[in-house]
């Protein structure tokens, strides 16, 4: 067997070196693709090429069609950046091409992976005897703590789920605020629970919790609540303290949907914004958003490990004790995956408790800034009060604000995302890039008046 570095350097050397320009590059690039044609596809070459011509090839050709989502001046959707710890520690994850389903094959990635997991309960507040299980993103975390959920208060109600299945099985209801986020729905639909019964939501997209009492005493049997922390459009929390409080009594599991927003928990200054959030029994978040680490990488977290590995574990027939930490597919739907908890290791690593605030801190601090900016403009009008990282804004009519929208992708200085929300379309900024400055800020709300100059 030949030495192996003689065979990886070229192509990781071009590799840095395409890294190294896309990140320059960030400052200035539009934010929007330059190009949706692309050039690939053809045929499948008939033979082996070098590997540092195919990364040539692939870094070049791919380049037009890139997104500048790193960028300091995106804003669309809910997406973070890569934070410089994370991205560095995602290539050695990439390069250890450990398969962590198993303590004992990969003690080091899951080492590292407990460490991340115990300092995610201590920042966000959460009980120290939960389990952590890091998942692709927040729709498999909501999936994951709704699953145990799902175990949890079917066993309550006298049935085994993984023994009998859901033929037969008590109906569980499941109550969600009428502004959850659509993968919440998903979630349930992957389970096999249907379509959740919608509680009332006040203007901000908030909960109300007299209407989630009223809907748990109209019912009875296994129940699941479902919280969100962090609206898409307003950024706004539901009343978590008193929605539990409310849910308990009514015997209900609650899963907290806080992919972006239960970072608050992390920020002194913030953390009342989730209040009573250690009082639920699952949660899900992302590290891919607010806390920049590449994708893909979510974190689910289960306040009862039993009924969490009763749903995932692959001998859910043993019913010892759980004590001890278990193994890493015990608490995920995977069995195979990559170690994706080591960035989020190295991020938290490297931030530091007061590194984590300040990030989430600045993000709100941004998101504030760019409001203040877009309220001076002619005709705009900010929708929601500006409590976290999200903003929603209107230029006037629907019709108008969709003419901005376009204006402003085409515009290329940022990237806000169109959406609709209570009624009206508008456009929706998200600051969760741990590097958008004051700068950042400046140059885009420049952008939007000439988009709104350009719309008429
Ligand atoms: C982004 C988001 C999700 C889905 O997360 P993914 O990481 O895209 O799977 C769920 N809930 C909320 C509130 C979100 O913002």
């Amino acid at each position: 067997m030949t030495a192996r570095w003689p065979q990886f350097e070229p192509a990781l050397g071009r590799a840095t070196e395409h890294t190294r320009e896309w990140l320059e590059a960030l400052h200035d690039r539009p934010v929007h693709p330059k190009s949706r044609e692309l050039a690939f596809g053809g045929p499948l070459p008939d033979g082996p090429t070098d590997p540092a011509l195919v990364v040539d090839e692939l870094a070049a050709g791919i380049e037009p069609g890139l997104m500048s989502m790193p960028s300091g001046r995106f804003f669309g959707w809910v997406i973070g950046g890569s934070h410089p710890a994370a991205l560095a520690a995602d290539w050695l994850t990439a390069a250890w091409d450990q398969n962590s389903a198993m303590r004992y094959a990969t003690p080091g990635t899951v080492a590292v992976e407990d460490a991340a997991g115990a300092w995610l309960l201590d920042l966000l507040g959460l009980p120290t005897t939960a389990d952590v299980g890091f998942v692709t993103g927040a729709t498999m975390a909501n999936f994951t703590g709704l699953a145990a959920a799902r175990q949890q208060v079917l066993a309550d109600a006298g049935w085994d789920v993984n023994r009998d299945g859901l033929s037969g099985a008590p109906r569980v209801r499941v109550l969600v605020g009428e502004e959850r986020h659509g993968t919440l729905d998903l979630a349930l639909r992957y389970l096999g629970l249907g379509v959740p019964q919608a509680v009332a939501a006040d203007a901000q997209g908030r909960l109300v919790v007299d209407d989630l009492a009223r809907a748990l005493g109209d019912g009875s049997g296994p129940t699941i609540v479902c919280l969100q922390a962090g609206n898409l459009h307003s950024g706004a929390f539901d009343p978590i303290a008193d929605a539990v409080e409310v849910a308990h009594a009514h015997g209900a599991w609650v899963h907290v949907d806080g992919a972006f927003g239960l970072w608050a928990a992390a920020s002194p200054r913030l953390r009342d914004l989730v209040r009573g959030l250690e009082g639920a029994d699952s949660w899900a978040t992302d590290a891919h958003k607010t806390l920049n680490v590449p994708y893909d990488c979510g974190v689910a977290i289960v306040a009862r490990p039993e009924s969490l590995r009763r749903a995932f574990g692959m001998q859910a027939e043993y019913f010892a004790a759980f004590a001890d930490e278990g193994d890493p597919q015990e608490k995920v739907p995977e069995l195979s995956r990559r170690a994706r908890g080591v960035p989020v290791w190295a991020a938290l690593r490297s931030l530091g408790r007061s590194g984590v605030a300040d990030l989430v801190d600045r993000l709100a601090l941004r998101a504030r800034q760019i409001a203040d900016g877009l309220a001076g403009i002619e005709g705009a009008e900010i929708l929601n009060d500006v409590v976290f990282t999200q903003v929603s804004v209107a230029f006037g009519s629907d019709e108008r604000t969709r003419r901005v929208g376009e204006a402003l992708i085409a515009d290329g200085g940022t990237w806000m995302s169109g959406s609709h929300w209570q009624g009206r379309d508008i456009l929706r900024v998200s600051v969760s890039n741990w590097s958008t400055d004051e700068e950042d800020v400046a140059r885009s709300i420049e952008a939007v008046r000439r988009a709104v100059s350009a719309a008429g």
